[in-house]
């Protein structure tokens, strides 16, 4: 059993039949990090939002949960100041990595960062962008966003209800625009738009969390455990449950009988015999445990042809998550599509400039990582000569993490 957050439920402002009757300025496809980003700034900017999510907030979701330098500076931009992180948000500082590869390990300091559980988090975003004057209709699936042709500019929304007395049927929504933050799983079809695409190779994200205790991990600390086809990272979360993320090769669970086999396999082989590990993989293996389409892929930014319709997000391509930074640039992207949505004269052009001059350094970064954390050997190497020399790691730390130094930073 997962183990779940005691988080109040953020209420649905309207009903699907009530979001009929509008011609929305711009209707928000999914309430992650991106989505809630751009709902939050485009109702402070007066517009009329429509915020859809096909679950209900809070949701559990397969993430690291750590909030890098980017991630806190953009909540700090969204009106959560440094004591607002802590108190308002709840979240719980960071400081060091515990690196494990090839039976070799190292504890280093990390740059200040914190933890949150995403269903604290976006639960608190989502309640921020109410707050703002955006309307929000939870547990109803959007399956299409489309242009139309005629003089009227307009974008037409399909949704399925989840539940309630219309469960099942499809009712249609009308906006000046509409933006895709559907996450990995983003199966939004736009007519004509065929942009999207997975890396061959690419390994998917497995995920749970676990009840206090199932782990002896100390509050403040991330273990990060690297093994032959993937890597696990685990932290304390602010309710003291542990949250497990990995990235791994599909043909490891296979090989392995289950995901939690081969999440507690690759804590194994990276840790090696000592004393906690045993007890570690017991639990890690026996958890339930979600898990999402392959990571690494890419997606256009302006989806149809008319402008209108932006992704933000992970819906707008990622790569794996080893450096933690996702909910930084899903918070960032949705910054960036909102500033051209509220500014800009040709909000399409503006959106796909600015999103890829900041997309373009991290991703290429990441995937550099992400290419040598595919031999262990190599970080087992570089793990004995920290040991011997933390000086010589401490300062490629946040080189590592995306972060100047003294910003903050994690890995996830
Ligand atoms: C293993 C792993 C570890 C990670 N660790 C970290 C970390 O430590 N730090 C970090 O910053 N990032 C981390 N990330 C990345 C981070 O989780 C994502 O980058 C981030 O959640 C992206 O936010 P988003 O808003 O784009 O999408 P999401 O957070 O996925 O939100 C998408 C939302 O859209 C909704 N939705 C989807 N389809 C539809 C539909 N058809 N209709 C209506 N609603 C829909 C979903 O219900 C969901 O609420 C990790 C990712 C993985 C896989």
């Amino acid at each position: 059993m997962i183990a779940t957050a005691a988080v109040t439920d953020v209420a649905a402002t309207l009903l699907p039949e009530q979001a009929t009757d509008s011609v929305w300025n711009t209707i928000v496809v999914g309430g992650g990090p991106a989505g809630a980003a751009v709902a939050i700034r485009l109702a402070r900017g007066g517009r009329r939002v429509l915020l859809v999510d096909r679950q209900s907030m809070p949701r559990p979701k397969v993430c690291g949960c750590c909030l890098s330098s980017t991630a806190m500076a953009e909540l700090r931009e969204l009106g959560c100041d440094s004591d607002a992180l802590g108190r308002l948000l709840g979240t719980v500082p960071l400081e060091r990595v515990r690196l494990v590869a090839a039976t070799r390990g190292v504890t280093l300091p990390m740059p200040p960062g914190r933890t949150l559980s995403r269903e604290s988090l976006d639960s608190q975003l989502v309640q921020m962008a109410g707050d703002a004057g955006a309307a929000w209709l939870p547990q109803v699936d959007v399956t299409g966003v489309a242009e139309n042709p005629g003089p009227e500019p307009m974008v037409t929304v399909t949704c399925r209800p989840q539940t309630g007395r219309h469960a099942g049927g499809v009712f249609l929504l009308r906006a000046e625009s509409a933006v895709i933050a559907t996450g990995l799983a983003d199966h939004v079809r736009v007519p004509g738009d065929d942009s999207r695409s997975i890396e061959p190779g690419s390994r998917i994200g497995v995920g749970t969390t676990l009840a206090p205790g199932m782990i002896d991990l100390p509050a403040g600390e991330l273990l990060m455990a690297v093994g032959r086809s993937g890597y696990c990272g685990i932290v304390t979360l602010e309710d003291a449950r542990i949250d497990v993320a990995a990235a791994i090769d599909r043909q490891r669970i296979a090989a392995a009988g289950s995901i939690g086999r081969a999440v507690a396999e690759i804590v194994q082989e990276a840790a090696g015999p000592a004393a906690w590990v045993a007890h570690a993989c017991d639990a890690l293996a026996s958890a339930a445990y979600q898990a999402t389409p392959p990571l690494t892929r890419s997606a256009a930014t302006v989806a149809g042809i008319t402008g209108r319709i932006l992704r933000v997000g992970d819906a707008a391509g990622y790569v794996e998550p080893f450096t933690g930074e996702g909910m930084g640039w899903a918070l960032a992207g949705g910054r960036l599509a909102a500033d051209a949505l509220l500014g800009s004269p040709a909000p399409a052009a503006a959106y796909s400039r600015s999103f890829a001059a900041f997309a373009r350094r991290h991703h290429r970064r990441c995937r550099r990582i992400a290419a040598v954390l595919r031999h262990p050997w190599l970080v087992g190497a570089a793990i004995r000569v920290a040991a011997a020399a933390p000086w010589m790691a401490e300062p490629l730390l946040p080189l590592l993490v995306g972060s100047r130094r003294g910003q903050g930073a994690c890995f996830g």
